[in-house]
């Protein structure tokens, strides 16, 4: 995948992302005052909500990062040992940071 590829689907992802961050920011089961809300099912809404907007958030900021990586020309390296990318992984994942191995060795050290 060329750079210029690359950017365009990291820029799509990321007004992608924004804007589910933003409806999720803004949707009242997601705000609404856990303290006041007793009834479970309310609570499990908002831990939904928020689970979502976790995992939103972190892969805008992993979006981000592979843009900074694009502008520095380091795009489709690894991060960690340098590598190539495979070009099939960031097909899929466009925002990885990690080759298949070092992604591994590091979801194991969780
Ligand atoms: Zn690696």
């Amino acid at each position: 995948m060329d750079v210029t590829t690359a950017r365009e689907r990291l820029e799509g992802m990321l007004s992608e992302l924004d804007r589910s961050i933003g409806v999720l920011q803004g949707d009242p089961v997601a705000i609404r005052d856990r303290s006041a809300a007793d009834a479970g099912s309310d609570l499990t809404d908002a831990d939904r909500a928020q689970a979502m907007l976790t995992v939103a958030t972190t892969q805008r900021r992993a979006v981000i990062d592979a843009l900074k990586r694009v502008d520095e020309g380091t795009y489709g390296r690894c991060v960690d040992c340098d590598k190539p990318v495979p070009e099939g992984r960031l097909e899929a994942r466009p925002e990885a940071a990690r080759c298949v191995q070092c992604q591994g060795k590091r979801e194991r050290r969780r």
